[in-house]
């Protein structure tokens, strides 16, 4: 399997309010929270550009956080525009990938 099918992206479904599910071509899909989404935003004002320090506290977002928009940028990357206003984030496909938080991602990860 060619790394392209775990970044290319089938089909974008919000589910509800509060969570989106996304379906890759290799056939692996999860769903999202939007606030899982905002807590891993790797912008510059939630996270420091040179020391990678987090300036978001994760603590801050909602659970029930929701979106106003979801646009594709280029073909690369998804750009989220959340309830509280923040919109700078761009997520590139195969970050959102590779914050995928289905059980089996999450214990592939904790295994390394
Ligand atoms: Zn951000
Ligand atoms: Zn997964």
């Amino acid at each position: 399997m060619t790394e392209d099918a775990k970044t290319e992206c089938e089909e974008v479904r919000p589910l509800n309010e509060r969570e989106v599910r996304f379906t890759w071509r290799d056939g692996h899909a999860a769903t999202y929270s939007y606030a899982y989404i905002r807590r891993n935003c790797r912008c510059a004002s939630c996270v420091n550009e040179w020391t990678h320090e987090p300036i978001l506290d994760p603590e801050t977002v909602p659970e029930d956080l929701t979106v106003r928009s979801i646009e594709p940028v280029g073909h690369y990357a998804l750009k989220f525009e959340f309830r509280d206003g923040h919109d700078t984030g761009i997520y590139a496909w195969n970050f959102i990938r590779s914050v995928c938080p289905c059980p089996s991602c999450v214990q592939a990860k904790a295994t390394g």
